[in-house]
């Protein structure tokens, strides 16, 4: 048996594994990555779908434990490269749908079966059962694989608590009894949280004791797909007798898909069309919101800027439901203090109980540890740290620390049904959603974009007759750059020399023949003033 990670190992994101048993192959996930920078015009980062079906032909059958973007945000550019078949719960089915209509209009076909939890789905060499579990979006699945090879647990995104805690240690009790679980993957994101986790319950409380002192408007923002978290919004609004608002593309698709499959708290009609806020008394609106990750066209981030059509006064109070993923802090803090600036109270960080995670700490994995007691470990979801402390957790939970395997993206994980090693490496491009084009483009234009806003630009224009010979002096243009007496002075000795060599040049050859090398001497000259390279961009202008 083989297992193969092709993201979501090292990383929070792109969550996709391959197994492979007795020829057959399934896939678990399907995910996007949140860029790990900013400014570069990237919204989503997505692994090399057409390298992955062309290498692994067989693996054509999809399995998805759930419905958050960095495990079902990749589909709509698989499906562009192959077809698979594609298992899911009902809630996950609608997301992957609409992301789907979203990325690639409503001409596409997609072959997804929904599934009920405890089913179990024989496909080639594997039998995958589907088990309930409490995370932060509704109709989270663990899988459990039976192969003829041996038997995995696949712990995705989970936390202990909830209604699906006691039902889902008892299938784990019962399986147990039933076979070995020969290797277990497991969620890490909270592997280093000691602190003992918030219940819904909780939150429910913090939240209430907030509507109860709230002055004028309560804004809320959260997570799109937290249903339990705008069930409870809903819930307060009805209490205090509030209309509530919703703001934002993405939370109005995830309500479409709770009220069709029954999942969302009837709202009494405390819901009100956007139409009538500007009717409404500002103590009586409630408004949930996008952007709790600021995300940059994003209803809070607008309502930050002044640029939303409600405008955030002194008094309203500002809610952010949502604990911020690591790389998010510094973006997030620039919109609270916006609002702060407007005169909003703001009530952010995690000690103000307005939020609980969605995935497990340490003593919730723990727990798993100590009920599934499987003889391969392999922490998945986290960045090394988080794979390193959820190792140290599995070693003092009795796992052998040779049998725990921190993987890489691309590893090959073999088990022989007794042994296991990693055999193999397989290395994948990444590719990034361009937010403007929706184009796909590769790490050679993230680096040319880093080095235009890094180092700045130089435009080089060359005015050329129809045989490709300069007509007159090459010019040269900064962007990005000081307007500097100094800066001007290199750049027109560049240009000068720029001059002097196209002249020397045979004359029968189109001056397009050199353009590396024209490009070379502008950064080659630019260096030896200043140690730079910005990029540069040729610009022919041809004259009659
Ligand atoms: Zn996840
Ligand atoms: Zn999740």
């Amino acid at each position: 048996m083989k297992i193969i990670p092709i993201g979501g190992v090292g990383e929070i994101g792109m969550n996709m594994v391959l197994i492979n048993s007795g020829g057959s192959s399934i896939v678990v996930d399907c995910g996007v990555l949140f860029p790990p920078f900013q400014h570069l015009g990237v919204d989503t980062v997505v692994a090399d779908y057409k390298g992955f079906c062309d290498t692994f032909k067989n693996a054509r059958t999809l399995f998805i434990t759930h419905g958050h973007e960095d495990h079902v945000g990749g589909i709509p550019y698989l499906i562009q490269h192959c077809k698979p078949k594609i298992y899911a719960t009902a809630y996950a089915s609608e997301v992957i749908k609409a992301r789907c209509r979203s990325v690639l209009g409503n001409d596409f076909k997609i072959d997804i079966k929904v599934v009920k939890f405890g089913d179990k789905i024989k496909t080639g060499n594997f039998e995958v059962e589907y088990i309930q579990v409490d995370h932060s979006i509704p109709d989270s699945s663990a899988l459990f694989i039976r192969t003829d090879e041996g038997n995995i647990f696949y712990v995705a995104d989970f936390r202990l608590s909830g209604r699906n805690k006691q039902p889902f240690l008892n299938r784990i009790k019962e399986i147990r009894n039933e076979s070995e679980v020969d290797i277990l993957l497991s969620d890490s994101t909270n592997a280093h949280e000691e602190s003992e986790a918030l219940s819904e319950e909780d939150v429910l409380a913090s939240l209430d004791s907030y509507f109860k002192k709230a002055k004028k408007k309560i804004i809320v923002t959260l997570f799109s797909s937290n249903i339990s978290r705008i069930n409870q919004i809903i819930k307060l609004s009805k209490k205090h007798g509030k209309s509530l608002f919703i703001s934002g593309a993405n939370l109005k698709i995830h309500l479409n898909i709770a009220r069709s499959l029954g999942y969302m708290e009837p709202d009494g009609g405390c819901i009100r069309p956007d139409s009538e806020i500007s009717k409404t008394a500002e103590e009586n609106i409630v408004l949930i919101c996008t952007g709790s990750q600021a995300e940059r066209y994003s209803s809070i981030v607008r309502l930050s800027q002044g640029t939303h059509s409600l405008k955030i006064n002194k008094d309203d109070l500002v809610i952010f439901s949502s604990s911020q993923i690591p790389g998010n802090e510094k973006v997030i803090m620039e919109t609270i203090n916006r609002l702060s600036e407007k005169g909003a109270e703001i009530v952010y960080s995690d000690d103000y109980g307005v939020h609980c995670s969605g995935h497990a700490n340490r003593k919730e994995l723990r727990e798993v540890l100590k009920n599934i007691r499987p003889k391969y470990f392999i922490p998945m979801h986290g960045e090394q740290i988080h794979l390193k402390y959820h190792v140290g957790l599995a070693i003092e939970e009795g796992i052998p620390e040779k049998n725990c395997f921190v993987l890489k993206n691309g590893d090959e994980f073999n088990y022989d049904g007794d042994k296991a090693k990693v055999k193999n490496h397989y290395k994948f491009n990444r590719y990034y959603v361009d937010s403007v084009t929706g184009e796909l483009i590769d790490d050679v234009v993230i680096k040319e974009r880093e080095i235009a806003g890094e180092m700045g630009l130089i435009v080089l224009t060359l005015v050329i007759d129809s045989k490709g010979q300069l007509i007159s002096k090459p010019q040269l243009l900064p962007y990005g750059l000081s307007k500097s007496a100094k800066v001007q002075e290199v750049l027109s000795g560049i240009e000068d020399k720029l001059f002097a060599f196209c002249k020397k040049r045979p004359k029968t050859e189109h001056l397009a023949k050199d353009i590396q090398e024209l490009k070379s001497q502008v950064k080659r000259e630019f260096r030896k003033a200043y140690d730079n390279k910005p990029e540069v961009i040729l610009n022919f202008v041809e004259m009659e």
